[in-house]
């Protein structure tokens, strides 16, 4: 692994020794004098220390305005340090002038414009530029407005005759692109199709990826002449956009079949679609793409693959690239919090959100939410409860949604669930169903089925079409024993027709994903995979294993119902990780929704009987089942 090694600090660079001699080229003179991508101080330094060696003449200075760096839209407090370098400058050169133009803030560029006395395309080209610039960084503030500038430059262009510039058409493009005019934009693509080079292409690839239509922009893609790493990373940024997570693995895979360099933005978003699917050997193929080019582990990398494997389920691997971060942002940290915190690792989450916070970083929304779901993990209800309290009175970060999701867990966790409920009822915003849930599944883990039955029937007014909650309601009435009562329910639930969401599971297996839905007989190798879970449903059987009759699903389910819980496509999963997956090696699955309890029994079973490892990511947590025991704690 190759690592960024970070550019001398200026004060180390020794400034040579010259000669006070008119004669020496000024710009070799700044090339020495200043770093390669030089801040406003560096420029100040060396304007200083050729003003001592009575060099900053008129000639000079133009090249000191070039240096300097681009201001951020809003900066206008930056404008007057260029303004003097181009008024005290050999104005009327259009090189000067360009290069105001590209480093003053928005909108001096368009407000200078017309007094400016030498123009070239190249003015077009930065005026344009700091357009998009503005636009890009603060696309709610007043877009239209600067949309009728850009049009009025693009007249101006084309009455200056400049319209026919390569550059000022790249500019032109990716300005409509900015805005999210794409008929423009793709008017100014076609009129001139022998104007146009690699540059032109990507600008139109990432107008329709910003609009949302990756499909034109494949369309784009596939016609281009010549691709560059630009056009590939583009796309699959752009399918990543869309949530078309797989395709863009594929055109990330094409993209290195080809030979192509994959860049960082391409490395970033491939590793996100896997994180988002947790399919962890994708996920190891764009790091193994990434360490054989020799790419540095960038802050953004770093963090995208903290997040992606502890996303996929492998929190050491993500542990190990965190610790080896030559730099780290808060993105990295939040990643390895949150990621700790997913695998139930909750006091070292919480150690590690103590490192953050003591390195100088200013903890945001989603360290909380990493830190408080520790507390709740691990049962830590006085730590959490000082978490949230710290966030607000501390960090003034307004709980949302998934922190109250965190605490009220803890606390019904915890079993305190009279100050959940108040918690709840003294919420600013409007509480999310879930929360409810929440209560319900602690009411029915302490047998609170007063309170439960409460809570269920407000949660079924609230969410009619959720079956969740009429399960959870039945099976509190089965915890109490009360059998009408469950029946009753069951047959509101029916009359009801709701819908329960398809359940699925992911497996991968040497670089293939393989899916499975209940009951599925679509595989290629179904009838070995059949097999397999009766051999080891005889096994468990042989071992002690008795389905969990108790279960509600059992109790109120028919047969059917019962048949269906045994071919859930997590069993399904595990049948077929037994076939391909080396033994030795965990079986990996993702789950859409949450596991049933009863395939949770069955799958730590399975784990103890022939000790194997399985890990399942599933809606909401990893559960990482060794020897019958799982790291979720039976949650
Ligand atoms: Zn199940
Ligand atoms: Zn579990």
């Amino acid at each position: 692994m190759q690592f960024e090694t970070p550019a001398p600090p200026p004060a180390a660079r020794r400034a040579p020794t010259f000669q006070a001699n008119p004669a020496t080229d000024a710009r070799q003179l700044l090339g020495a004098l200043l770093p390669p991508r030089p801040a406003l101080c560096h420029v100040l330094q060396a304007h200083a220390r050729l003003a001592v060696l009575g060099l900053a003449t008129a000639r000079v200075l133009p090249h000191l305005l070039a240096a300097l760096p681009r201001f951020l839209p809003g900066a206008a407090s930056c404008s007057s340090y260029p303004l003097s370098l181009y008024r005290r400058s050999d104005d009327s050169s259009a090189f000067a002038s360009n290069h105001l133009i590209r480093v003053l803030p928005h909108p001096l560029p368009l407000s200078l414009f017309p007094r400016l006395p030498r123009r070239n395309p190249h003015s077009f080209t930065f005026l344009l530029a700091s357009l998009s610039n503005h636009l890009d960084a603060d696309p709610t503030d007043g877009s239209s407005a600067s949309r009728f500038l850009g049009s009025h430059v693009h007249a101006l262009a084309v009455k200056a005759g400049a319209a026919d510039d390569l550059y000022v058409r790249n500019a032109l493009v990716h300005f409509y692109g900015v805005c999210g005019d794409v008929g423009a934009m793709r008017r100014v693509f076609d009129e001139l199709p022998r104007v146009r080079d690699v540059v032109t292409w990507n600008a139109v690839l990432a107008g329709y990826v910003r609009a949302g239509t990756v499909g034109h922009a494949r369309e784009v893609f596939d016609g281009m002449p010549v691709k560059d790493e630009v056009s590939w990373s583009t796309v699959v940024g752009g399918y990543v956009k869309e949530g078309e997570l797989e395709v863009a693995l594929g055109v990330f895979r094409n993209m290195v079949v080809q030979g192509v360099r994959a860049n960082e933005a391409a490395v970033v978003t491939a590793l996100s679609a896997a994180a988002q699917l947790g399919l962890l050997e994708q996920g190891r193929f764009v790091h193994e793409v990434a360490q054989r080019e020799g790419m540095p582990v960038s802050a953004n990398v770093g963090a995208a693959l903290v997040d992606m494997y502890s996303k996929c389920g492998s929190v050491a691997a993500a542990r190990e690239v965190f610790d080896a971060m030559p730099r780290r942002d808060v993105f990295a940290w939040n990643s390895m919090i949150c990621g700790l915190a997913a695998h139930g690792l909750g006091q070292d989450a919480v150690e590690l959100f103590e490192q953050f916070v003591s390195e100088g970083f200013c903890p945001t929304n989603v360290s909380f939410v990493g830190v408080l779901n520790a507390c709740s993990r691990s049962g830590l209800v006085d730590e959490g409860r000082w978490y949230f309290r710290l966030m607000a009175e501390k960090y003034g970060i307004e709980p949302e949604m998934e922190h109250y999701g965190c605490i009220v867990d803890l606390l019904g966790r915890a079993g305190l669930v009279q100050d959940a409920i108040e918690l709840i009822e003294g919420m600013r915003i409007t509480p999310d169903p879930v929360l409810w849930g929440t209560i319900l599944s602690a009411c029915k883990r302490y047998g609170l089925v007063d309170l439960g039955v409460t809570v269920g029937n407000k949660l079924i007014e609230l969410e009619p079409a959720h079956d969740g909650h009429y399960v959870l309601l039945a099976s509190l009435y089965a915890t109490a024993k009360k059998w009408d009562e469950v029946r009753k329910v069951r047959r509101l639930m029916s009359s009801r027709g709701t819908s329960k969401s398809a359940g699925w599971s992911l497996m991968e297996a040497h670089g293939i994903v393989h899916k499975f839905l209940v009951g599925d007989m679509d595989h290629k190798d179904s009838v070995r995979i059949y097999n397999m879970l009766g051999m080891i449903g005889r096994r468990l059987a042989e071992a002690g294993y008795v389905p969990d009759v108790s279960s509600v699903l059992h109790d109120i389910g028919d047969e059917e119902k019962v048949h269906a819980i045994k071919v859930h496509s997590e069993r399904l999963a595990i049948a077929y990780g037994f076939i391909v997956v080396e033994a030795g090696s965990p079986i990996r699955i993702v789950k859409n929704l949450s596991v049933c309890g009863d395939c949770h029994e069955f799958s730590k079973m399975v784990t103890k009987v022939f000790d194997r490892e399985i890990i399942v990511r599933d809606g909401s947590r990893f559960h990482h089942m060794k020897e019958g025991k799982c790291s979720c704690l039976d949650y």
